[in-house]
């Protein structure tokens, strides 16, 4: 099928060069020009496993193209999707101005039926609104179909996940975009749930709190764990057997971040408020996550008593590993915090270093993970990456000044590292 992105971020890159692998046409469109001009030269503006091959590919065998206009992506497609940033305002609710913008700019575009498909997260009732704009900004006053599509894809996972979903879920009004929602998803060979609108935008709230909820129910089990000797892995781990619960997001550490979470959940949470429901389970969950990370810093001034004029060598930028992304990034605010403190830093991350620099300023940035501990009187492990387990301990203890670590996602095992002579300090255990 003829298919246009509109927005050309992690979520409509990695969904379009999907498409465009299981044979859709597909143009992305994106208004940064300079993205859109570095992506028709072959260049890739995020890291995403395995994305840079699949655009090189398809863009290669024709599939798939990028434009910064808008009017040519419609024109030259059937269904349109939308998959444009939805970010926080500071009152917690979804500042929807670019989904209007384009909204109007598809309108002025269409001269014959199209549909218009939302990828990008939104308020329950938002397709309403979206179609009302199509309809008073389309001229040539043609049919249209609005339908909401939820992305559930995970940075670092997007291929993957977007190749191979869990589900997919197509909301609509009518059953007339239907068949071809089916159509183009009926490569992906997974479950495709047909609901009404509000649910299908209500679904990707709904799952984005309940993820961020067990990261915060196993964070506060982690408390717990500490003041009772326990151990938060080992509790995970037989909580996490149960099939009814599940192992995932039962990782103890210092909170969770990134740019879904915790603007979905306050979005979530300011809906609910305005259409009458005070949800303080949620808002609970964002309190155990910020607290998580005060208990996590606290730990290492406890330790260190006064940060001034201290070295911390910080392993991690990224909001989560495998990605380059580093907005909201839980390791980015650890950063803030210990400079805050009067801490120099020294930091790495195997990806997000580029991004990092414009939000991280007076940091020295290490290329060599094994290099950070150089002078060091501290080192945290704020993100998980896997490579930072196979870290020369030896040499960190060699360099650091006293051989102290505060690893923040439990990357080391205690006994062990007690047996190498750290003083180790880990989340629950
Ligand atoms: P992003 O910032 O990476 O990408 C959005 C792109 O849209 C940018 O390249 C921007 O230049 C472009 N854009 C903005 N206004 C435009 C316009 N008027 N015309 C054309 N292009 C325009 O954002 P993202 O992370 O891909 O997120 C997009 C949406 O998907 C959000 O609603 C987000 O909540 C949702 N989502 C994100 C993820 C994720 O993991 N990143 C997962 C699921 C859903």
């Amino acid at each position: 099928m003829k298919l246009a992105i509109i927005g050309t971020g992690y979520v409509g890159l990695v969904t379009g060069t999907c498409f465009a692998e299981v044979g859709h046409d597909v143009i992305c469109v994106d208004n940064d020009a300079a993205k859109v001009k570095m992506l028709q030269a072959g260049g890739i503006p995020i890291y995403e496993p395995k994305l840079q091959e699949l655009v090189q590919k398809n863009v290669a065998e024709g599939r798939l193209s990028f434009t910064s206009s808008t009017a040519e992506g419609v024109e030259k497609s059937d269904v349109i999707f939308i998959a444009v940033p939805t970010p926080p305002q500071p009152d917690g609710s979804v500042d929807l101005s670019f989904i209007e913008r384009v909204a109007r700019d598809i309108a002025g575009a269409m001269t014959g039926y199209k549909i218009v498909v939302d990828k990008s997260t939104v308020p329950v009732k938002t397709g309403e609104r979206v179609s009302e704009t199509i309809k008073r900004y389309c001229k040539a006053k043609v049919e249209f179909d609005v339908v909401s599509n939820p992305e559930f894809l995970r940075e670092g996972f997007a291929v993957d996940d977007l190749m191979k979903p869990d589900r997919v879920v197509i909301g609509v009004r009518s059953q007339r975009p239907v068949a071809a929602m089916k159509e183009i998803y009926s490569p992906f060979k997974a479950p495709i749930i047909i609901t009404d609108i509000a649910s299908a935008e209500l679904i990707k709230h709904a799952a984005n709190s309940f993820l961020a909820l067990k990261i915060s129910y196993i964070n506060a089990i982690s408390i717990v764990c500490e003041a009772s000797g326990a151990n938060v892995e080992q509790v995970a781990e037989g909580i996490g057997l149960d099939e009814r619960i599940g192992r995932r997001f039962l990782n103890a550490g210092i909170g969770f971040g990134g740019s879904c979470f915790p603007k979905d959940l306050s979005a979530f949470i300011k809906i609910s408020e305005q259409i009458g429901y005070d949800f303080r389970l949620l808002q609970e969950v964002q309190r155990i996550n910020a607290q998580q990370m005060d208990r996590f810093v606290k730990k290492i001034t406890d330790t260190l008593w006064v940060l001034r004029d201290k070295t911390i060598g910080v392993l991690g930028l990224a909001f989560k590993q495998n990605t380059d992304d580093v907005r909201m990034s839980p390791a980015i605010d650890l950063c803030q915090r210990l400079q805050k403190e009067g801490a120099a830093l020294r930091v790495h991350d195997p990806k997000a270093m580029d991004k990092a620099k414009p939000l991280l300023k007076g940091a020295t940035y290490v290329d060599d993970m094994n290099a950070v501990a150089e002078g060091c009187d501290a080192i945290v492990i704020a993100t998980e990456w896997e490579e930072f387990k196979s870290l020369d301990l030896d040499r960190a203890q060699k360099s650091l000044s006293h051989p102290i670590m505060f690893d923040g996602r439990n990357l080391f095992d205690p006994a062990e590292m007690e047996k190498r002579g750290w003083v180790y300090k880990s989340v629950g255990r």
